[in-house]
């Protein structure tokens, strides 16, 4: 064997499982091209869906990590948890959160990029990155062999975390058809409304960052936020109107965008990021709402058809079960903002079949494409999580 794992991926998951490979005596990280590129969720090119380059959407995301567990999936458990959060944030303590609808916005939101660092001068010689992009892999229980463009590496064990969207493809290139889902489940950002006379959000702010407070509802699959609704955010759907045209612009674009940036946008920026001047005469209800199924794959792997109707009648129950007194509703509720959560690509039954899961077969998907319910909280820092428990079990148990 030249490694005892390969983990495809150099994003989020990635770095979970790479993480969690801490007794592994030699890892190899096949990251993809050192060329990256973007995919995005429509022709307009302003929400961008995946990145196939080094670090994936973690060199963009924002690092929002929520601490309630409604749905949370493996593993539960608090000092877990904590733990992977102190590695990152060492001077904060998640752990009297855990259980409420909190979000953490980080100062410095983790970067897969920095952190795989880190890690090669932590583990000394025993990590390896290459940019390489794979074509397939094939397993048996001896252990896997991972083609790529250049060359074929061997391993005994193989970690993919390839991305909800690059996933399917990859299982289905080397395992058989019927694994690719053809669907995906997303969260969806939408604009519940005004109302005034809120209590502006509690906001706990440290050295690692601010917690902010957000709500549940009788809606579970939807998670609330309040943000101050200053200048012409006063004026109901103006936000939302304006959002829906920036869409959610990864780091590089916001430069260019914000020369652009009206006041109510610039002042709901600010609060958002650094949670300025909560307190406000007026509110925008905002929620976060599950969709299952909310796009259909098309003819490549990147190309996302949105399924509209299942989007509506999310965002409708979000709008009609709001935990707030007093809200006048949006009169656009078909203006939604795609959440950048992409989940749920792969059939589990046909993955499950082709042997994956079986405690002798040596490869494990980690990333979201297998997570088949992630509740209304942002899912990322959890996904990560999965994977350092499910990597440090193999080590474990090898
Ligand atoms: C602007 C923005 C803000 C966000 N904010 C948040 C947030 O606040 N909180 C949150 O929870 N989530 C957030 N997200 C979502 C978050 O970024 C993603 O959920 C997460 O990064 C996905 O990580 P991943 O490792 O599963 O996949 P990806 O980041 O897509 O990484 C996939 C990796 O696989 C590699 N790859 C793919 N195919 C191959 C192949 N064939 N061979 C080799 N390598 C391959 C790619 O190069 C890449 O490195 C945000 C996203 C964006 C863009």
């Amino acid at each position: 064997m030249d490694f005892e794992d390969i983990v495809i991926g150099s994003g989020l998951a990635a770095l979970g499982a790479a993480i969690g490979l801490e007794g592994s005596r030699s890892v190899l990280v096949l990251g993809g091209p050192a060329q990256g590129q973007f995919s995005h969720y429509d022709g307009r090119a302003t929400v961008p869906s995946s990145y196939l380059g080094d670090g994936g959407l973690g060199n963009d995301w924002h690092g929002v990590i929520p601490t309630g567990w409604c749905n949370a999936y493996d593993p539960r458990d608090d000092e877990a948890y904590a733990a992977l959060f102190r590695r990152f944030y060492p001077r904060t303590d998640p752990r009297p959160r855990l259980g409420q609808p909190w979000l953490f916005v980080p100062w410095r939101p983790i970067r897969p990029r920095l952190e795989f660092a880190r890690l090669q001068q932590e583990r000394a010689g025993k990590l390896t990155l290459a940019p390489e992009l794979v074509l397939s892999f094939r397993a048996s229980r001896a252990g896997v062999a991972v083609t790529t463009a250049m060359t074929t590496h061997r391993a005994r064990r193989l970690w993919i975390a390839a991305g909800a969207l690059h996933t399917p493809g990859l299982l289905e290139r080397s395992l058989g058809q019927g694994i690719a889902r053809g669907l995906v489940s997303d969260h969806v950002g939408c604009y519940v409304g005004q109302a005034d006379g809120l209590q502006a959000p509690a906001i706990h702010r440290n050295r690692d960052g601010a917690f902010f407070q957000a709500w549940q509802g009788a809606c579970a699959d939807a998670l609330y936020t309040l943000r101050p609704a200053r200048f012409a955010y006063r004026t109901l759907d103006h936000g939302i109107e304006q959002r829906a045209v920036f869409g959610l612009p990864t780091g590089s674009a916001i430069a260019k965008i914000s020369k652009r940036m009206s006041p109510g946008l610039l002042a709901e920026a600010f609060y958002n990021r650094f949670g300025l001047f909560p307190a406000a005469p007026r509110h925008s209800v905002y929620a976060q709402v599950l969709v299952r199924d909310a796009y259909a794959v098309g003819a490549a792997e990147t190309a996302l058809i949105a399924k509209d109707g299942a989007i509506r009648a999310a965002t409708d129950a979000a709008r009609a079960h709001a935990p707030f007194a007093g809200v006048r509703v949006s009169q656009r509720p078909e203006l939604t903002i795609p959440g950048i959560h992409l989940h749920h690509s792969v059939d589990l039954q046909s993955l499950a079949r082709a042997g994956v899961g079986d405690a002798d077969f040596p490869v494990q998907v980690v990333d979201a494409s297998v997570l088949s319910e992630i509740g209304p909280e942002h899912h990322s820092f959890k996904m990560m999580l999965g994977a350092v428990a499910r990597a440090q079990r193999a080590v474990r148990l090898a």
